[in-house]
C-alpha cells in the first residue's frame, strides 16, 4: 500500500532532491513507510514516511527480516516486499553497471545508516 498522492507530495517537498536517510542526493527517491500498520491513525501521513533510495528502502525491510511485526507486517508480507525492491533494485544496478558485490556492499551500509536513523 503506498501513500496517498498528497501525503508523498508533502515528503518530497520536505525532503528535497536528496535521501532522508543520509542527505545524499539519489535518483530514484521513494517514499518508504516507517510501518505498515494500516491501523494506525498515522499510518497515511508524512510523519510515517522517509525519502529515500530503493537500496535503502530493501535494506530497511531486510533489517525487520527476523521481526517484521515491528513495522507492521506479517512475514508473508514482509518477503513479498523484499523481493519487488530487490527485483528493482537489482534492475537499477544493472543499469548502473553496480555489480552485485558493490550492491551487497550498498545494502550493508544502508542498513548500518538505518540502525543510525533508527537508532537502534
Ligand atoms: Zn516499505
Amino acid at each position: 500500500m503506498a501513500f496517498h498522492v498528497n501525503i508523498r507530495r508533502q515528503i518530497y517537498e520536505r525532503a528535497g532532491s536528496h535521501s532522508e536517510l543520509n542527505s545524499r542526493n539519489i535518483e530514484d527517491l521513494e517514499c518508504s513507510h516507517l510501518s505498515h500498520n494500516h491501523g494506525l491513525i498515522e499510518y497515511n501521513s508524512a510523519e510515517m514516511g522517509v525519502l529515500c533510495s530503493s537500496i535503502e528502502h530493501l535494506a530497511y525491510h531486510l533489517i525487520f527480516q527476523d521481526q517484521p511485526e515491528l513495522i507492521g507486517l506479517s512475514n508473508k508480507n514482509n518477503y513479498f516486499a523484499i523481493r519487488c525492491l530487490y527485483s528493482r533494485v537489482e534492475k537499477q544496478s544493472s543499469d548502473r553497471n553496480i555489480d552485485s558485490h558493490e550492491l551487497a556492499r550498498l545494502i550493508e551500509q544502508a542498513k548500518n545508516e538505518w540502525y543510525y536513523y533508527l537508532e537502534l
